[in-house]
């Protein structure tokens, strides 16, 4: 349902938090954050239930420090509202991290696949099953950017996708079809969100990535490709925003 990204040097969980808060107007079930820690490991907290939940959750257990992030409020489509349902869903043995907006419709079918690959589900999600095969995928290919190019097509139905992989730590990979996604460009540091909302506070720099592109975002650099791989031009616009 909501959407946030970020990568920079900044209090990365508070600058989820912060994008998650200003999209609750959308409405939602369940919220998650996870964040690649300087360690280099990927970390998740997730909660169903309002922000203040996962805010009490992150108080009892907080997120290591990382400049790598991704946050999501979910509106459950395939599974209850339960914490194990609420995104993000790990992937390639809690290796990565991925979150959806969106239904993927052939999901029954691409979780049998999944699970003959060797992978076990914790949730009842189609997001999850897509977060399996993004892993699966990934140890195919090697790389996060060619393993979304490996599966997007594969997906029926809408998404925006945003995943990081421990591998490749500073960088978040997005990809969206039939469902919104914007950049937000900042100085040293750059945002993804299913709208301005969740990086307005912050930058009011924006590029609304077209449908069925790619855009992979690092502290100082924003790429987008189509599905294909070919390098796509983008401009920016100001966010006019009153708030
Ligand atoms: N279909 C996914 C789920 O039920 C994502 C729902 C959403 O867009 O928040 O978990």
């Amino acid at each position: 349902c909501g959407i946030v990204g970020y990568v920079g040097p900044n209090n990365t969980v508070e600058v989820l938090l912060n994008g998650l808060r200003r999209l609750e107007y959308r409405g939602y079930d369940s919220a998650g954050i996870a964040v690649i820690d300087n360690a280099g490991n990927v970390a998740v907290r997730k909660r169903s239930g309002k922000l203040v939940r996962l805010i009490e959750r992150l108080e009892d257990d907080p997120l290591p420090a990382g400049s790598t992030g991704i946050g999501h409020t979910r509106w459950a489509t395939h599974g209850g509202p339960t914490d194990e349902n609420a995104h993000p869903h790990l992937g390639d043995n809690g290796k990565l991290a991925l979150i959806h907006n969106g239904i993927v419709e052939n999901f029954s079918e691409l979780r049998d696949e999944v699970l003959a690959g060797g992978v076990s589900l914790v949730s009842e999600t189609d997001s999850e099953v897509v977060a399996a095969l993004l892993g699966l995928e990934m140890n195919r290919v090697g790389d996060l950017e060619t393993a979304f190019r490996g599966i997007v097509g594969r997906l029926h139905g809408t998404f925006t996708l945003l995943a990081t992989h421990q591998s490749e730590p500073g960088k978040v990979v997005a990809a969206r079809h039939h469902s919104p996604l914007v950049v937000g460009l900042g100085d040293g540091e750059n945002f993804l969100g299913s709208d301005v909302a969740a990086f307005v506070s912050s930058t009011r720099r924006a590029v609304a990535v077209d449908e069925d592109n790619i855009a992979v975002i690092t502290a100082d650099e924003v790429r987008i490709t189509d599905f294909a791989g070919n390098p796509v031009e983008f401009s920016e616009f100001e966010v006019e925003w009153d708030a």
